[in-house]
């Protein structure tokens, strides 16, 4: 039988482990999930992980795993792989890289979800072939990432890429989970639409957004995209305000690295066409002539593999060859 080299891709959530077994091309050759343990702290997670691995391993006796990689939700120490701090997780300078090695006997790199994420984007998915990319993901958050020259861009303290807090409302903007205001995370965020989407219903009550909300006693970003297609007035008021931040938002980033690509993931962006074409819009209009004419938006294609396959594919370029 012949030898299979695989990678070990691990993608951390609050509720899910996403893990996946992937080849040197970046194709996933099996992957499933666990339940996160959070009890005590999460201290419990890591050997979870080693033990389903093992086990799954065992189906493929021709194959070796030669290294992992794994996203974490915080801030990291890219150089030694400790977790600063997971706030739903439990952890706080939590040595991961090591004690994930301990556990596999496998080299290990560890970085933040939204870095790992992005990586997967641009080995595998919109941003293959590219050299700078900047990657934003609207989910419940607004998570983001920077590759410059190929390489994820972590700064002094692991804090690079974090685009979800670029300031859109400098005063009066409503509060962010950061402990700020005004972020673009409180506007194109799954919560932020939703948040705005409230207060256009009060302003119209008699749209189809008010209506859908009387309902189902709850409204959602889905249908806010639904109601934007039957040209409904609030639902295109809430779109318009959400493109405008969201294209100012690319355009700094833009300014700041002019990417050959802004690629825009997470739930939010399953909107497609509907939402990049007005943030394509205010791009123009907001970001520098050369950026506008060169950098392109786009949306991802990985979907909610983006995570394993980029954990997968910062093992191979760390421990590949
Ligand atoms: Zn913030």
């Amino acid at each position: 039988m012949e030898k299979q080299e695989w990678l070990l891709g691990i993608d951390l959530g609050g509720t899910t482990v996403k893990l996946a077994f992937v080849n040197k091309g970046g194709a996933i050759v099996h992957k499933w999930e666990i339940p996160t343990n959070l009890v005590d702290n999460g201290i419990h997670i890591v050997s979870e992980i080693a033990s389903s691995v093992k086990e799954t391993i065992g189906k493929w006796p021709g194959a070796t795993l030669i290294a992992a990689g794994m996203g974490a939700p915080g801030p990291v120490d890219f150089e030694t792989g400790n977790i600063y701090v997971a706030v739903n997780i439990g952890w706080r300078d939590y040595p991961l890289k090591s004690r994930l090695e301990g556990e596999l006997g496998i080299p290990v790199v560890v970085d933040n979800d939204a870095n790992v994420a992005s990586y997967g984007e641009f080995w595998k998915g919109s941003g293959e072939g590219t050299n700078d990319l900047v990657c934003i993901t609207l989910g419940t958050g607004v998570g983001g990432g920077i590759i410059a020259n190929q390489e994820l861009v972590h700064g002094v303290s692991g804090a690079g890429g974090e685009l979800g807090h670029i300031t859109v409302i400098p005063e009066g903007g409503a509060p962010c989970n950061c402990g700020k205001t005004g972020c673009i995370e409180t506007i194109a965020s799954a919560t932020g639409i939703v948040r705005l989407s409230l207060e256009e219903i009060n302003k119209k009550p008699e749209s189809m957004l008010a209506n859908r909300h009387r309902d189902q006693g709850m409204i959602t970003a889905k249908d806010l995209f639904d109601c934007v297609k039957e040209q409904d007035e609030a639902g295109v008021a809430v779109l318009d305000k959400v493109a405008k931040y969201l294209g100012l938002t690319a355009a700094h980033v833009g300014n700041s690295i002019n990417p050959d690509k802004i690629v825009f993931g997470g739930g939010v962006s399953r909107a497609g066409e509907a939402l990049l074409e007005p943030v394509r819009g205010y791009f123009r209009q907001y970001a520098f002539g050369r950026v506008a004419e060169s950098t392109s938006l786009e949306c991802a294609t990985l979907g909610n593999d983006a995570g394993v396959i980029g954990a997968a594919g910062l093992a191979y370029k760390q421990y590949g060859n």
